[in-house]
């Protein structure tokens, strides 16, 4: 950090990082530029760095802003095709993120979450393990704060747990957490990254500084996670859903375990799914290895609902189990959900219409005994019930498909909103529409 006095540094982009971490860098004594392309109108917060000594460049990207700096640092959603970043690439100007000063600024430990899906859960399963166990985990990056101004107020007897994404991921230099997850990769953002080994090297950061006294937990089930991680030189703890992994999390006999201690039985565990177990067994491996009891991890793993929209336990009334999956905005994402269930679905669904079928769901729909379908896409949704031989009645918006599937629901189903769909034909977003579901079943839950 100290090498950063006096240098010359360029922030790309204004949004909440890039703002954070100019700051910061100033604050370190670097002699800071932030650039953005919107206007400065479009900028609320350009007085306050300029009043911190910061150059504030906005409505265009000339390349002039590089001159004299030794540290571009980037926002992580700007692509590697900006003029700016491939003009700093030329001139040979290391390119950083702001999780690269979160990590260099950083008193605390760093247990840092990546994958292609399941990040948020974990990230928040291993937060609260860590939570319950009397460490003190501060969550950051990806899942809402920015990981440096959480790195500033950290101490050295908290613990940051970090969500990541590739983006990020890309800007490290000398990042190094001492426990990381990496627990999954599917074709995602290769409009960003290029090639499919391009994001699988940008998730592979994730560990390339880690040596012999740091975990990386990996998921023994992904043949690309398995090949990628072969030179990395942290010590490496499996997890795998599907084989008894001894040195790491695994499932036998139906009960969760990690190492020799068996943590609890699947049967007992709130979050519904395969990909859960998956999830569930890193963030075990991940919090034990920093510091979680068995008994704690034990005691989230059975009460935790799960992340708001995400496939989250809402309770349950006269028998039925009520399930929130308004995050599920695409047909893979409820695919997801409806594999949770081994028991009768009554499943709400519909949104905007992207004008693809729904024949995908078709396998899916086994435990389904009845959709009620809504939104743009609802007579779409009736044709694919008519195909599986699924009863399926229409409604206008989630209040009342809800109060549908109640009417249609008995003791021992699961109502579940998991849309396929996005929320926009509707709603302003998906929170929104999830927010709609929560306040009908909660009033039924909890009768006024
Ligand atoms: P992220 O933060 O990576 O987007 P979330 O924890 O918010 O992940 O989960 C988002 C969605 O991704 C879930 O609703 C589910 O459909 C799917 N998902 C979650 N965990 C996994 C996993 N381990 N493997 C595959 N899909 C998953």
């Amino acid at each position: 950090v100290k090498e950063l006095i006096g240098k010359r540094v360029l922030v790309l982009g204004m949004a909440k990082s890039g703002v954070a971490s100019a700051l910061l860098l100033a604050r370190l004594g670097a002699e800071v530029v932030i650039n953005d392309s919107k206007s400065r109108a479009e900028q609320p917060q350009a007085g306050e760095l300029e009043a911190a000594g910061i150059q504030v460049v906005c409505g265009g990207h000339p390349l002039t802003v590089l001159d004299g700096c030794s540290l571009l640092v980037k926002n992580p959603g700007i692509p590697y095709t900006n003029i700016v970043v491939k003009e700093a690439e030329a001139r040979g100007i290391p390119i950083w993120t702001e999780i690269e000063l979160a990590y260099l600024i950083s008193e605390a430990e760093m247990v840092a979450i990546t994958g292609s899906n399941g990040k948020t859960t974990t990230t928040t399963l291993v937060k609260e393990m860590l939570e319950h166990s009397g460490r003190k985990p501060l969550i950051a990056g990806n899942i809402g704060t920015v990981a440096s101004e959480v790195a500033q107020k950290a101490k050295a007897e908290h613990v940051i747990v970090l969500e990541v994404s590739s983006f990020q991921l890309m800007g490290t230099n000398a990042f190094q957490p001492k426990v990381a997850v990496w627990l999954n990769i599917f074709d995602a953002h290769l409009d960003y990254h290029g090639t499919r080994e391009d994001y699988i090297a940008a998730k592979a950061r994730i560990a390339a500084n880690m040596g012999p006294a740091d975990y990386l937990v990996y998921n023994a089930d992904d043949p690309t996670v398995v090949q990628a991680i072969a030179r990395i030189g942290a010590t490496l703890v499996p997890f795998s859903r599907i084989n008894v992994v001894e040195d790491g999390a695994y499932v036998k006999d139906g009960t969760i375990f990690f190492k020799d201690e068996p943590i609890l039985a699947l049967a007992d565990a709130v979050l519904p799914g395969a990909h859960n177990v998956e999830n569930m067994l890193a963030a075990t491996a991940a919090a034990r290895l920093a510091g979680a009891t068995v008994e704690q991890i034990r005691h989230v793993l059975s009460h935790f609902p799960g992340v708001k929209h995400r496939l989250q336990y809402v309770g349950s009334w006269e028998g039925r189990q009520f399930y929130n999956d308004s995050k599920a905005t695409n047909i893979l994402a409820t695919k997801a959900a409806l594999s949770g269930f081994a028991k009768p679905v009554v499943l709400i669904a519909g949104g905007l219409d992207r004008g693809n079928d729904f024949d995908e769901l078709l396998a899916s729909l086994k435990y389904v005994k009845a959709v009620v379908a809504y939104g743009e896409t609802k007579s779409k949704l009736l044709a694919l019930a008519a195909k599986a031989n699924v009863q399926a009645v229409t409604a206008e918006r989630v209040q009342d498909a809800t109060e549908k599937a109640v009417a249609l629901s008995q003791p021992g189903d699961v109502v579940l909103l998991s849309p396929a769909c996005a929320s926009w034909d509707q709603y302003r977003s998906f929170e929104e529409r999830g927010d709609e579901f929560l306040d009908y079943v909660n009033t039924i839950i909890k009768p006024s």
